[in-house]
């Protein structure tokens, strides 16, 4: 798939959350608009493509929009945005990014996420969530490492399974295991590691690769389509090709019903840290 990449100046980059993001962080952050990870796996079932306002009808993964002066409004709304999410929301938490991958390729060179992370070393939030699907998270381990002596960090790295691929879908943007040895190497330089089980795809040995992210990680979150795109029931994402692909692999894997199964293993092999869905998006794990 081609990609249109094009710069822009913008007003403002912290954005104050509403919705099911509200309970995760006062605000989200999006060093970029659209998502170049799009034409890979996690593409296909990704939430965002579903938004208009993000894609403008163009096919998620075809666009970016890269914020070259984010640091700058960074630092322009901070101390104002900082002081309304203590009064309003308890704490400055900040989630990068819930609509884009703040490690694209094209981050090597624009460097926006770079410099809005060394924003936030000069500026700190209270709370700064890395959300990411990549392993290339792993090149900003310094960066990291100075952020988590600032503030509660939490880098969450997305594994949805233990496969690479599932039938007639692209490949992923990073594979499975060089996500868990970004996961290693960031948990080594003692940064918080979650992995994110998000949407959860078919695994083929669930003890194994639950034993897998207990060493690589702090904790787990689980999180069906079901339930986890947005739609109660999954019907944003029943739209795309990913639960044929599912059930290609396990039929079962398409119900809610398997996330409770999948709960249940890695509660037993890493107790007192697993999350489920929002909650666990939010830090929230079960007892
Ligand atoms: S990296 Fe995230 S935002 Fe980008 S396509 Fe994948 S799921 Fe969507």
């Amino acid at each position: 798939m081609g990609v249109t990449v094009c710069t822009a100046e913008v007003k403002s980059i912290l954005t104050r959350t509403s919705g099911y993001l509200k309970t995760v962080a006062s605000h989200s952050l999006q060093p970029y608009r659209g998502c170049t990870f799009g034409g890979a796996l996690c593409g296909v079932g990704c939430y965002v493509r579903h938004n208009r306002f993000v894609t403008r009808d163009r096919e998620w993964g075809s666009f970016l929009e890269v914020r070259v002066n984010a640091a700058d409004a960074y630092r322009t709304q901070y101390a104002a945005e900082r002081d309304w999410a203590r009064r309003r929301r308890g704490r400055f938490a900040i989630f990068l990014s819930s609509s884009t991958d703040p490690f694209l390729p094209q981050e090597d060179r624009f460097g926006v996420t770079r410099s809005v992370l060394d924003a936030m070393i000069a500026q700190a939030p209270d709370e700064l969530i890395l959300q990411t699907h990549t392993h290339r998270v792993a090149a900003h381990l310094d960066r990291c490492r100075q952020l988590a002596a600032l503030c509660d960090l939490r880098c969450h790295i997305s594994i949805e399974s233990d496969r690479d691929r599932l039938p007639g879908l692209p490949p992923p943007a990073s594979p499975v295991r060089r996500r868990f040895e970004a996961a290693r190497a960031l948990r080594r330089a003692g940064i918080r590691v979650v992995v994110t089980v998000s949407p959860l795809l078919p695994i083929g040995d669930p003890r194994a690769f639950f034993r897998e992210v207990a060493e690589s990680a702090d904790a787990v979150v689980i999180d069906h389509f079901i339930e986890g795109d947005g739609s109660r029931d999954g019907s944003r994402t029943a739209r795309t090709a990913l639960p044929a692909a599912m059930a290609l692999v396990d039929p079962a894997s398409t119900a809610l019903d398997y996330r409770e199964r999948m709960v249940a293993v890695a509660r037993e092999i890493m107790p007192g840290r697993v999350g489920v869905s929002i909650e666990g998006f939010a830090g929230r794990f079960l007892a």
